[in-house]
């Protein structure tokens, strides 16, 4: 692509980093961009910067935050003696969606996925573990997406709490293997939270 500015082609470069977005798109956005007012165009980088700069993840449970507890753990309505073991911020938000959940969460920032080279301990599992083992929860609900992945890291969480006489269930999700969590209905969701097994028989079938 030849470009008559330097400016454009860096832009173009820049987008076109985006996951799904090829050279052609990003040109397409830029030149929209450029047609916006200057205030709209500001407006976008500025939240795009503010993104890397100002948000923290929750100390207690890394789900994304503004502060350093997030909403849900600061709440003090919210039963945290449920544990709701999930993989991103999506997940979150899919079943805060179902209002069928008051506990808390524990975001673990991916799954065991030996393929991409993502061992136990580059997600949140220890910090999971030391809560559960402070004496501070009663159940644990896996809520990973029924893949290969998922389960291999629900069981490796489940192996870490052994001993400790913690609950662990996952929940009873009516959709097929594979899918993810982030696209289940909120109905059946909602009621896959509150008809959910306890993780051991899970196992057996
Ligand atoms: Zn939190």
């Amino acid at each position: 692509m030849d470009f008559s500015s330097k400016y454009l082609e860096q832009a173009v470069q820049e987008v076109s980093q985006l996951p799904g977005i090829g050279k052609r798109t990003a040109l397409r956005l830029v030149l929209h961009l450029l047609k916006q007012p200057e205030d709209q165009t500001v407006s976008l980088a500025k939240a795009l910067v503010d993104v890397k700069t100002q948000i923290n993840f929750c100390t207690n449970c890394h789900n994304i935050s503004d502060h350093k507890l997030c909403e849900i753990c600061a709440n003090p309505k919210r039963e945290s003696q449920y544990v709701c073991v999930v993989e991103d911020i999506r997940d979150v938000m899919a079943i805060e969606n179902t209002s069928q959940y008051r506990g808390h969460y524990h975001v673990l920032g991916g799954k065991i996925s030996p393929m991409d080279g993502v061992g136990p301990n580059q997600l949140n599992i220890s910090t999971l573990v030391d809560k559960a083992k402070a004496g501070k929860v009663d159940e644990i609900i896996f809520a990973l997406s029924s893949t290969l992945e998922g389960d291999t890291t629900n069981f490796y969480i489940f192996k870490q709490l052994e001993g400790t006489g913690i609950k662990t269930s996952t929940i009873a999700r009516g959709i097929s293997v594979g899918d993810e969590l982030e696209y289940a209905d909120e109905i059946t969701l909602g009621r896959s939270i509150l008809n959910r097994i306890p993780f051991e028989a899970s196992l057996k079938s």
